[in-house]
C-alpha cells in the first residue's frame, strides 16, 4: 500500500512541476511517506529523519503518511526541522499546499474530496507489473491494529474507475496487476459493488496477462471467490490470508471473529478446489496473554497447515488500539524466542514445497531482468512463486513454458523450453 501511495504522490507531483532527483543533498524539497503498522516501520521512519536534524540548508522537510496521521500536531514538538505534515488521504492538498509553501509550520489532515473517483494512475516504478489499490481505510478494528485509525473509515474505489486506472496503465506497458486493499473481500460494501464481480471484470480484460489480490480476510472469504481459483485461468493461482494465530483464546482477543476451525475449513476447501494452490499468511507471536500453550498451537497449528510462506511479526503496541490497553505481557526475548521458532521452522516447510516444484512445467509470465546476475529474468509461476531463468533470449515481459530444476527456499531455478 505504501508503495502505490508513493507512486500516487510521485505523480501528483510530477503533474505540478516537481521533478525527483537522485541525492537527497541537493534537493530543495525533502518528503518521507511513512508506515506505522509496526513500531519497528515508525522507528525506522523517524531515525531516518533524525539524521537531518542538524543539516537544514534551507530544505522544505515534509513527513507524510500514517506516522502524522497518529501523531498530529506532536510531531512537530518531536522534530522540530519538519515543515509540513500530511496524512495519506490527503496528498492531493499536501502537493496544492506545497507549491504555495512560503514557510512556517502546516499540519494537513482534512481528507481530499472524491479522492477514489478521480483518476490518480500512479507513476510505475516497475515495467510490467502494478498494484491498484480498490479500497482505503478499514473498519474491522482488530485489536491490535493502527490501520483504521491511520488511514480512516473503508472507500470503495467505483468499478469504472478501477477499470479505467487499469487501461491507462496497460497504455504504459502493465501487463501483471495486483489488486490490493486490507481486506478485499469488502470491497464494495460502502459502494453496492462486488470483489468476485470486478476480479471477473478485470479478467476480462485482453492485454492484462496476470491478476493477483491481497488481503484476504478469513472472516469475510466466500465460497464464489475461492471458486474463481479454478474458472479464471488469468488468476494467480496463490491465497494470502493472515491466520494472526492459532489459539481461538488469542484470535478472540485479537477481535479476529474466526475460529482456527473456520480457518481450516477455508484451507481445506480451497485446497480441494485447487491443488496447486498456495497460502501464505501472517503470524503474529507475542500479543498479550499468549503464553506457552498458544504458542504451541501456532505452531503445532502451522506445521500442520504447511503454508508456501509466512510473515512473521513481534507485536508491538500500536497507539489508540484497544491491544495498547492490554498488558504487554510477554517480554522482548521470548517475542524474539517464538519469532526464531516459527521462522526456523517455516524455512523448512519453504525448502519443502519449492523442492515439490521440482520437474514441473510452468507457465511463466516474466517481469524483469535481473539486477544482479547477467542474461538472468525474474518470472513468476501460476502459482505465484518467483523464479529465475537464464537464457540470452529477451523475455521481458512474456509469458514462457519453463521446466522447475531447482527449489530452493526464496527462489526457483527453472530452464526455458
Ligand atoms: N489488512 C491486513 C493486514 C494489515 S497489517 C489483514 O487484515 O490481514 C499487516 C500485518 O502486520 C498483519 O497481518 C499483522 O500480522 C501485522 N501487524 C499489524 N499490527 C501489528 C502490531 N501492532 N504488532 C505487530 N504486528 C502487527
Ligand atoms: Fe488492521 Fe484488521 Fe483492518 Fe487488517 S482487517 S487492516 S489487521 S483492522
Amino acid at each position: 500500500m505504501n508503495f502505490y501511495d508513493s507512486d500516487k504522490l510521485r505523480t501528483l507531483l510530477f503533474e505540478n512541476g516537481f521533478l525527483e532527483i537522485s541525492s537527497i543533498e541537493e534537493a530543495d524539497i525533502v518528503i518521507v511517506n511513512t508506515c506505522c503498522v509496526r513500531k519497528h516501520a515508525e522507528d525506522r521512519a523517524l531515525s531516518f529523519l533524525g539524521s537531518f536534524k542538524n543539516k537544514k540548508n534551507n530544505k522544505v522537510f515534509c513527513l507524510v503518511g500514517c506516522v502524522p496521521a497518529i501523531y498530529k500536531e506532536e510531531i512537530f514538538k518531536k522534530f522540530d526541522f519538519i515543515d509540513i505534515i500530511s496524512g495519506p488521504n490527503s496528498y492531493k492538498k499536501f502537493v496544492e499546499r506545497l507549491k504555495k509553501y512560503n514557510g512556517g509550520k502546516i499540519a494537513i489532515f482534512e481528507e481530499d474530496e472524491g479522492f477514489l473517483k478521480e483518476l490518480i494512475v500512479p507513476q510505475i516504478s516497475e515495467k510490467f507489473t502494478s498494484f491498484v489499490a480498490i479500497t482505503k481505510g478499514c473498519e474491522n478494528f482488530c485489536s491490535y491494529c493502527v490501520v483504521p485509525f491511520a488511514r480512516g473509515k473503508l472507500i470503495s474505489k467505483p468499478e469504472d474507475v478501477v477499470i479505467k486506472e487499469i487501461q491507462t496503465l496497460i497504455e504504459k506497458g502493465i501487463r501483471e496487476i495486483f489488486l490490493i486493499g486490507q481486506n478485499v473481500n469488502e470491497y464494495g460494501k460502502d459502494i453496492g459493488g462486488d470483489f468476485v464481480k470486478l476480479l471477473k471484470r478485470v479478467h476480462n480484460i485482453e492485454k492484462i496477462l496476470r491478476i493477483g489480490f491481497l488481503t484476504s480476510h478469513p472472516k469475510d472469504i466466500s465460497e464464489d471467490l475461492l471458486n474463481l481459483f479454478s474458472e479464471l485461468p488469468k488468476l494467480y493461482k496463490h491465497l494470502h490470508l493472515p491466520l494472526q494465530s492459532g489459539s481461538d483464546k488469542i484470535l478472540k482477543l485479537m477481535n479476529r471473529k474466526y475460529t482456527v476451525e473456520k480457518y481450516l475449513k477455508i484451507v481445506e476447501k480451497v485446497r480441494n478446489l485447487c491443488p496447486e494452490i498456495s497460502i501464505t499468511s501472517d503470524i503474529m507471536v507475542g500479543f498479550p496473554y499468549e503464553d506457552e500453550k498458544d504458542f504451541e498451537e501456532t505452531y503445532n497449528l502451522i506445521e500442520k497447515i504447511k503454508f508456501d510462506d509466512l510473515y512473521v511479526f513481534k507485536y508491538s503496541p500500536r497507539p489508540h488500539t484497544e491491544a495498547s490497553k492490554m498488558p504487554d505481557t510477554v517480554s522482548k526475548e521470548e517475542k524474539e524466542r517464538r519469532h526464531q521458532l516459527i521462522f526456523n521452522l517455516q524455512n523448512k516447510i519453504s525448502i519443502l514445497k519449492n523442492k515439490n516444484m521440482e520437474g514441473k512445467i510452468e507457465e511463466v509470465f516474466v517481469r524483469k531482468k535481473s539486477y544482479k546476475k547477467e542474461n538472468t529474468y525474474i518470472g513468476r509461476t501460476m502459482n505465484n512463486k518467483p523464479v529465475l531463468i537464464e537464457t540470452k533470449k529477451n523475455i521481458e515481459g512474456e509469458i514462457v513454458k519453463v521446466e522447475i530444476k531447482r527449489g530452493e527456499r526464496h527462489y526457483l531455478f527453472g530452464i526455458l523450453l
